[in-house]
């Protein structure tokens, strides 16, 4: 087959939908992510302030005051895991602690998030990853299962050896994904997640009518 034919053909159409899908999905729990991360750090920096030194340290050198600040955020960061899930910190710059929240959420994604810097510019798996991985979200979420369904999916999905899907397979996946954005103790009412789900309606809607 030649290369440009590859988009003539629908099993390879409906992988490229189902990525811009989950994409969507994404951009769906930008906020939802946001809400108890944000909290968390405020919380962190009552309990652990974080006042500037006289040593003024850096990210290598610190005194002892930093040291120990440091120390106390990383250990109430740990109380937050969901077992058996571990932290990464080679995702995290320690040094933007005191002012970026978005260094405390990349520690429950899997590596590869270390330049992200915000929901927006994390990719999707990062984002499920921090929701299934961190106890912030257990009382956000009544149906954790939607969360690994759309993870595990997602990774048989990108690791096809042919990078085709049926249109079943799409429109199961599109499914799973609306049932996420649905879930109704916090994505229900929220307005990202709504817009979400009229984008996926539309894939779908688009999908049964026959248009390419
Ligand atoms: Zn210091």
């Amino acid at each position: 087959m030649a290369v440009l034919d590859r988009f003539q053909d629908p099993g390879y159409v409906n992988w490229l939908k189902a990525g811009q899908a989950l994409l969507c999905t994404a951009e769906g729990i930008y906020d939802f992510c946001e809400g108890p991360i944000k909290q968390y750090h405020r919380k962190l920096h009552e309990k652990f302030p974080w006042k500037r030194c006289r040593d003024n340290c850096g990210d290598k050198k610190l005194c002892g005051v930093c040291t120990h600040r440091r120390r106390e955020w990383r250990k109430d960061i740990l109380t937050q895991f969901i077992p058996p899930s571990t932290p990464c910190w080679k995702n995290v710059k320690v040094d933007m602690w005191e002012t970026n929240y978005w260094e405390i959420a990349k520690v429950f994604m899997g590596p590869g998030q270390d330049t992200t810097t915000a929901p927006s510019v994390t990719d999707p798996k990062g984002l499920l990853q921090l929701v299934i991985n961190c106890m912030l979200f257990s009382n956000c979420v009544s149906r954790m299962e939607s969360f690994q369904t759309v993870k595990q999916k997602r990774n048989e999905v990108f690791h096809s050896a042919d990078f085709k899907l049926s249109y079943t397979e799409l429109d199961d996946y599109i499914n799973d994904m609306t049932t996420l954005l649905q879930d109704p103790t916090q994505l229900l009412k929220d307005d990202k997640a709504k817009e979400a789900i009229r984008v996926l309606q539309q894939v779908t809607h688009a999908q049964r009518s026959g248009i390419k």
